[in-house]
């Protein structure tokens, strides 16, 4: 039995019914006999609204009381999508990044990652469930919420592959790989079949948003291979190895 960990970024899950095709590729793979573990984002301009909301109450806000609000979005995607996979007759459980035990350090609004230090999600995947994981958070060593920079839900998904010695990490996002360039903002982009860490790397520091860089550095360290995928067009998309 492979074990995969398939993440959906905010605009895949972005409303009911994307939503529901996130859950039905995460039944699929299941139904294959794998184990699944998803990751997902808030939807789509959830934490935007967050941030505008906290800015309201106090402009400069940030540390542990932002991190426990923004982390609000990756929790309500992950309950209606184990909702969702119910409703399609699967075994499916959410986790907060602090159900599954994601260890970050005590730094609030961009903390690296450091361990799983529980065996919950294992446990999950043991007892036959999905299980979905809040993206772009985790705990400190005080029990604290804290999220791990904007676009950190990659990062989760990279992470949880890493510690769980998963087979497959996949990224599922609205475009359908890496490109030299944003192909949302340039036609001639062109799309690499495979791209290398480093290479990859360069891209993500220098701004290219397909995925936050230190899920690159992560990927690196810990040799796993991300493949990047559209969530809307069954195509191939782009591997990122050594
Ligand atoms: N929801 C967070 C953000 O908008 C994290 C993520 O989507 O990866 O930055
Ligand atoms: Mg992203």
């Amino acid at each position: 039995m492979s074990c995969y960990v398939m993440k959906f970024g905010g605009s895949s899950v972005a409303d009911a019914k994307k939503l529901y095709a996130a859950a039905r590729k995460l039944a699929e793979v299941h139904r294959q006999g794998h184990q699944v573990v998803g990751v997902l984002s808030a939807q789509g301009g959830t934490t935007d609204a967050l941030l505008s909301r906290a800015r309201e109450i106090d402009p400069d806000c940030s540390g542990r009381e932002l991190d426990m609000l923004l982390a609000t979005g990756e929790q309500c995607t992950v309950s209606l999508c184990a909702m969702a996979l119910r409703r399609l007759g699967m075994p499916a459980v959410s986790l907060c990044g602090w159900q599954a035990g994601l260890k970050t350090e005590d730094r609030h609004g961009d903390a690296r990652v450091l361990c799983l230090e529980n065996d919950r999600v294992k446990r999950e995947l043991e007892a036959g469930k999905i299980v979905l994981v809040a993206g772009f958070q985790g705990v400190d060593c005080h029990g604290d919420i804290t999220t791990l920079g904007r676009g950190g839900s990659d990062t989760t998904a990279v992470a949880l592959a890493a510690f769980l010695h998963a087979d497959r990490c996949r990224i599922y996002t609205d475009v359908d790989g890496v490109y030299d360039r944003d192909p949302r903002k340039f036609s001639d982009a062109v799309k690499f079949p495979e791209i290398s860490y480093n290479e990859m790397l360069v891209l993500a520091r220098s701004g290219a948003k397909v995925l936050h860089d230190r899920c690159v550095e992560l990927a690196k360290q810990y040799g796993v291979e991300v493949e990047v995928l559209s969530s809307f067009r069954e195509l191939p998309g782009t591997l990122v190895h050594g």
